[in-house]
C-alpha cells in the first residue's frame, strides 16, 4: 500500500486556494483522508483559522520574511521540503504564472508526473486523481492520471467554487523549513499597462473582434458597457496585430466567467470561445449570418454592429430611464 495520503493545496494566490479547499474538500472526503493547506508567506498566520473555516483540517504553515513574495527557487524549496517529508496523495497547485512552473519543477525533484490546468477532477475506482483539461488548440477534453505519487495537478482560477465558511476546528502546524537560497534576483518591477484590468473577475464583458474598424469605435462598446456595469475584451487580433489592447480573452489568453459575455463583430473560432465557454449568457453581434459565434451563442443578432450597439445602448437608457 502507498504511503502517501492526504489531499493537498497550495498556491500563491489566496482566492485561488480557497476555491481548491472547495474541490479538495470533496475529494478527501471520497478518499477518507485529510485536507491539508500549505500556507507559505511572511505574517501569514492569521489566515490559518480562514482555511479551516474554508475546509482545510490541517493547515502547514511557513512564515519566514525571506518568502513575503513569491520566489520560485524559495517556494519550490519549502515544497520539496514538505512533499518529500509528509507524502501527500494528491498536490494542488493554482494554475498561475508562478504556480506552473512551480509544480512543473517540484514534479520532477519528485520525480512524479503533473497534470496542467484541470478545468475537472474526478477520483477513480482505485483512488487515482483523474483530471480533465482542454486539448488540441481547445477542441478535445484529454483525461489523464496518474503512475505516480504525489499526484500533482494545476487549478486555474475559477474551476471550482469556495465553500462557505463554517465554524470548523483544525490543526495549524508551524513548520520551520530550510530555505534555499535563490539563484536569481528580483532586479526592479514594474506594474503592468493592462487594457482589461481583472477581467477574469468581471461579471459583463462587452468584447470586440476585427469587426470593430478604428481604435476610436471601442467607444461604442465602452457605452454598452458603462450601462451593463460591465467591462471591455477583445479577441486576439485587436491586441497582437493591431495592438490597440495588450491583453485578450481566449484560449492563450484570459479564460472568462461572466454572467454576460457580448461579442461583437467577434468570429467565434474555437481559440476564442475556448476563453469564454464557460460564461452564464453569450450574445453575439456579427453581419455574416454563418460565423461560429452563433453555434455557441445564447442569443444572437445578425447585423452591423455600428448600427446594433448604438440601438442596443439607446433602448437600455431608455429603459433606465
Ligand atoms: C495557437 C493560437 C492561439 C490563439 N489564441 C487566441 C485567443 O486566445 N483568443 C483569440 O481571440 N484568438 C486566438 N487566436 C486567433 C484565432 O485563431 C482567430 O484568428 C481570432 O480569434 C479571430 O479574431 P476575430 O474574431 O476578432 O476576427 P475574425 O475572425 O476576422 O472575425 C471578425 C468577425 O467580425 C464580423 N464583422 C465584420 N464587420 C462587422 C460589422 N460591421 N458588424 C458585425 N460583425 C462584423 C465578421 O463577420 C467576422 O465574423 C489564436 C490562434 C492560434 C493559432
Amino acid at each position: 500500500m502507498s504511503e502517501n495520503k492526504g489531499v493537498w493545496v497550495f498556491s500563491e494566490n489566496y482566492d485561488l486556494t480557497l476555491e481548491m479547499l472547495g474541490k479538495g474538500r470533496k475529494i478527501a472526503d471520497m478518499l477518507r483522508t485529510e485536507l491539508v493547506a500549505v500556507l507559505v508567506g511572511s505574517n501569514v498566520q492569521e489566515k490559518a483559522n480562514d482555511l479551516i473555516k474554508h475546509g482545510a483540517d490541517k493547515v502547514y504553515l511557513v512564515d519566514n520574511p525571506a518568502l513575503e513574495r513569491f520566489q520560485s527557487e524559495a517556494y519550490l524549496s519549502v515544497l520539496h521540503n514538505l512533499t518529500a517529508n509528509y507524502k501527500p496523495d494528491i498536490l494542488l497547485i493554482g494554475s498561475t504564472k508562478n504556480g506552473k512552473p512551480l509544480a512543473a519543477r517540484l514534479a520532477t525533484r519528485l520525480e512524479t508526473g503533473c497534470i496542467p490546468d484541470c478545468s475537472r477532477l474526478s477520483v477513480d475506482e482505485k483512488g487515482r486523481l483523474i483530471g480533465e483539461r482542454i486539448t488540441y488548440g481547445g477542441n478535445a477534453v484529454a483525461k489523464v492520471t496518474f503512475r505516480s505519487k504525489p499526484q500533482i495537478a494545476t487549478i486555474p482560477g475559477r474551476a471550482f467554487a469556495k465553500l462557505e465558511p463554517q465554524d470548523r476546528n483544525g490543526e495549524v502546524t508551524k513548520l520551520d523549513v530550510k530555505i534555499e537560497e535563490p539563484k536569481t534576483e528580483v532586479v526592479e518591477t514594474k506594474p503592468l499597462e493592462t487594457s482589461s484590468v481583472n477581467i477574469e473577475e468581471a461579471k459583463v464583458i462587452v468584447s470586440c473582434g476585427r469587426g470593430l474598424e478604428k481604435k476610436e469605435d471601442k467607444a461604442l462598446l465602452e457605452d454598452l458597457a458603462k450601462i451593463l456595469g460591465g467591462q471591455l475584451g477583445n479577441s486576439r487580433p485587436l491586441a497582437e496585430d493591431r495592438k490597440w489592447f495588450t491583453e485578450w480573452v481566449g484560449l492563450s489568453g484570459h479564460k472568462v466567467k461572466p454572467k454576460l459575455y457580448v461579442a461583437c463583430g467577434i468570429s467565434g473560432v474555437i481559440q476564442h470561445v475556448a476563453g469564454i465557454r464557460d460564461s452564464k449568457m453569450i450574445v453575439a453581434i456579427n453581419n455574416d449570418p454563418e460565423a461560429p459565434i452563433f453555434e455557441v451563442a445564447d442569443y444572437g443578432v445578425v447585423g452591423d454592429l455600428y448600427e446594433i450597439l448604438p440601438a442596443l445602448t439607446e433602448a437600455l437608457n431608455k429603459q433606465l430611464q
